[in-house]
């Protein structure tokens, strides 16, 4: 059909497209094709069913295993040159394969948004004019404007066309150029100029660096050393001890070898100071990438990176994949997040996948944390990563004093002991603050009829209904639904209905009667939706006068609050028996993170943790300050079960609004698996647990199951999955069902 000679072989093109298949389509080339180059990471549109669809092109073939007839033409190649480097295209591929998951949507979780819908014009593209026509005649039309015959001729002595500017900087008004054009003399075109990065000025520092301490300085040389090869460290050191002014001095290092540096941080909104400090301290462009982007914003971001102009690029989970022109360093801060590994779609550990992209660039990545993985702690120990410590607080602050509160037996207010009443108000009245944590938003987790037993249940969810009192409704924290307090058990018609557990609204009404007179600062995510909240409340803590901090998790991490000198965790024990495996190590780093917001100053900071479990392995080897035996004796356990990091795991999900079919789709799979030659060799290396249901079954009205895989060795694992996967997509089911995989899951 499009081909520019009969005799030339068949070309094809391999196309990429934002649709869950596990591969990719063929194309012909577009009809207007002339046989120019087609590189790879060029965007393309296509028609695919009855949707126009934006791809990108993987590759090209003489080869198709598709039947002409049914092949299309490519609509449209949007671009001449590749807007996605090839490094940048390698790491997408390497991520789907990894997380066997489409590389079209892959792509749509690296790229942002403007090159997904196939703009260009306005991003990054300048529009030119230039004569319509080389025709000298039309100078004649013109005789009587001569400021427009001016331009015109301008315009005939530059054919490839200028911008306003250009035109501008000739003496040409952007008045004369519409009047051409409305003339229809001049055409408009859109160019795209490769972005051109400006020189960094030569003072890299708007601050002076602080003077390191000797563990600081080691790791700063350590890395520094290893500028241009690949080399993961992991940078452990405890709340407090400078690691970020670690990482600034490294990216000076970096910086001075006009190399760029990513850093990757877990919330940019829940910790605007690290990157005012980034900001304070350097003077080259910086380029910021989250969610609270615009378009427009994120694809400025993006081409300041690519083209070199920013100097260190700042930004959560999804800017691991931005371009770089330069790369120096990666930096991983908080390590061990949560936040780093996406929970839906492409379920990708951005700290793995910065691993991985490191290697490839052969760049030194550094891993930070104070709490690192367990995975991270083996691959140390393992030699694959090389450890860089910092035991000491920096500067003059010690480690804070842990002591436990045992709860039993005490009276408690709202879920907290009437001891806490006078040891608060001592330090509040030196002057500090108090940081009170409950990772429970809302006023109690569930509401009980004293008389029949009856639980404000959610309908749609395997969940109680959250008791909020301001304002007052019953809401489920899974899927959002809403319901007025009942005044009267719904179920006996009694007046009986208590409320049961602590949220942190509940807190706040005792903290409130205890300290009429003292500041009050509730953070979660009720106080912060607003947009600015978070940032306002945080600006009055730093304000620094006497006053309480209450909240969840969003307060326990990364924040440098140097006037808290007593935390309070409030409620230990719920996480100390969960049944998921990294519960405890989740436990272990959170409380240890909320510990390390005492006594950041000079003065030493105390914490209390309520449990009714004081004499628990765990929380004795915290009170210790035994990180390390705590994270020895947890690996230990994992070993015995084969469980990460000494086996990989694979979890396959399925959910469906009818409770049989998300099971009935995992088993058939595994039915129709165990009639293969290459799963029965696999199954020797390969247990497979399930289906089972999820641990909430039901969630959002909907039925969850999982099917989980286990392995010691990474290859049976990923061959067993992939034919899994394919088992799923052929089957009728799997077109009622919503499944998804997730390798190296972090919830279970
Ligand atoms: P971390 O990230 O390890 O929790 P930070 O980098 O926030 O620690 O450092 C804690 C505090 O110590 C900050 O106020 C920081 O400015 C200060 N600090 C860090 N390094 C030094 C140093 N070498 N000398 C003096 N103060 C330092
Ligand atoms: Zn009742
Ligand atoms: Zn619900």
């Amino acid at each position: 059909m499009s081909q520019p000679d009969s005799q030339a072989p068949t070309t094809y093109l391999q196309v990429a497209l934002p649709v869950p298949f596990r591969r990719l389509f063929d194309y012909y080339p577009p009809r207007r094709w002339k046989g120019e180059p087609l590189k790879p990471g060029i965007r393309v549109k296509v028609s695919f069913g009855n949707r126009q669809l934006i791809g990108v092109l993987i590759n090209t073939s003489h080869h198709s295993d598709w039947p002409a007839d049914k092949l299309k033409p490519v609509l449209e190649l949007i671009d001449e040159q590749p807007l996605i480097p090839p490094e940048l295209l390698k790491l997408c591929q390497w991520t789907a394969k990894y997380y066997h998951h489409s590389l079209g949507e892959t792509l749509q979780v690296a790229l942002p948004a403007v090159l997904r819908q196939g703009k260009t014009a306005g991003y990054g593209t300048a529009t030119k004019y230039r004569a319509a026509t080389a025709d000298q005649d039309q100078t004649i039309a013109l005789s009587r404007a001569p400021k427009q015959l001016a331009a015109y001729k301008t315009l005939l002595e530059h054919p490839s066309g200028l911008t306003l500017a250009g035109l501008k900087g000739l003496g040409i008004a952007s008045h004369i150029v519409q009047g051409l054009r409305q003339k229809q003399l001049i055409t408009e075109v859109q160019s795209r100029e490769p972005a051109t990065a400006k020189p960094w000025p030569s003072n890299l520092l708007r601050q002076p660096a602080l003077t390191l301490n000797p563990a600081q300085q080691q790791a700063v040389t350590t890395v520094s050393q290893q500028l241009g090869q690949f080399c993961c460290f992991l940078l452990q050191g405890v709340t407090g001890s400078g690691k970020t002014e670690v990482y600034l001095q490294i990216i000076e290092a970096c910086l001075k070898q006009k190399r760029q540096a990513l850093v990757l941080i877990p919330e940019i909104g829940l910790t605007p100071q690290t990157l005012q400090r980034f900001q304070a301290r350097f003077s080259v462009p910086i380029a910021t990438l989250h969610s609270n982007l615009t378009d427009l914003e994120r694809w400025q971001a993006w081409q300041a990176a690519a083209s070199g102009q920013a100097g260190i690029i700042i930004g959560t989970r999804s800017a691991i994949f931005t371009p770089l022109a330069n790369p120096g360093v990666i930096i991983i801060d908080e390590e061990h997040d949560g936040s780093f590994k996406q929970q839906d779609n492409l379920r990708y550990s951005a700290r793995d996948v910065a691993v991985y992209r490191a290697n490839q660039l052969l760049a030194p990545i550094v891993l930070g944390s104070a709490t690192p993985a367990l995975e991270s702690l083996y691959n140390a120990a393992m030699g694959r990563y090389q450890k860089l410590e910092l035991p000491d607080r920096a500067g003059d602050a010690k480690p804070p004093a842990i002591n436990m509160l045992d709860l039993k037996g005490k009276p408690l207010s709202d879920g907290l002991a009437l001891d806490l009443q006078p040891l608060m108000a001592s330090h509040l009245a030196t002057g500090n603050q108090v940081l009170v944590f409950i990772n429970r938003r809302g006023f109690a987790p569930t509401l009980i009829c004293h008389e029949c037993g009856w639980l404000s249940d959610c309908s749609h969810c395997d969940a109680h209904l959250t008791l909020h009192r301001y304002p007052p409704l019953l809401r489920c924290h899974h899927c959002g639904v809403e319901e007025n307090i009942p005044t009267l058990c719904p179920q006996c018609q009694q007046n009986s209905l208590h409320p049961v557990g602590t949220g942190t609204e509940r807190c706040e009404a005792t903290l409130s009667q205890w300290f009429p007179e003292t500041e009050l600062i509730r953070i979660d995510r009720d106080t912060t939706q607003r947009k600015n909240a978070m940032q306002e409340l945080l600006e009055k803590i730093h304000q620094e006068k006497p006053a309480i901090l209450l909240g969840t998790q969003m307060l326990a991490k990364g924040h440098h609050f140097p006037k808290v000198s007593l935390v309070v965790v409030v409620d230990a024990d719920s996480g100390l028996f969960s049944a998921d495996f990294r519960g405890v190590e989740k436990l272990a780093q959170l409380l240890t993170q909320v510990a390390g917001r005492a006594g950041r100053a000079a003065a030493q900071g105390e914490v209390i943790i309520q449990t009714h479990q004081p004499d628990h392995r765990m929380l004795q080897l915290l009170q210790a300050g035994l990180y390390d035996e705590l994270t020895q004796s947890l690996l230990k356990e994992r070993q015995g079960l084969s469980l990460p990091p000494f086996g990989y795991m694979v979890l396959l999900r399925a959910e469906s609004p009818h409770q049989q079919k998300a099971e009935a789709l995992l088993n058939e799979a595994c039915q129709t698996i165990q009639q293969t030659d290459l799963a029965a060799s696999l199954f020797n290396s390969v247990d497979i647990l399930g289906p089972l249901p999820a641990p909430m079954e039901k969630r959002q009205g909907r039925f969850r199951y999982q099917l989980a895989l286990h392995a010691r060795q990474r290859q049976p694992l990923h061959q067993l999955t992939q034919l899994l996967i394919q088992c799923l997509e052929n089957s009728k089911l799997s077109r009622q069902v919503r499944w998804s995989v997730d390798v190296d899951p972090q919830d279970m």
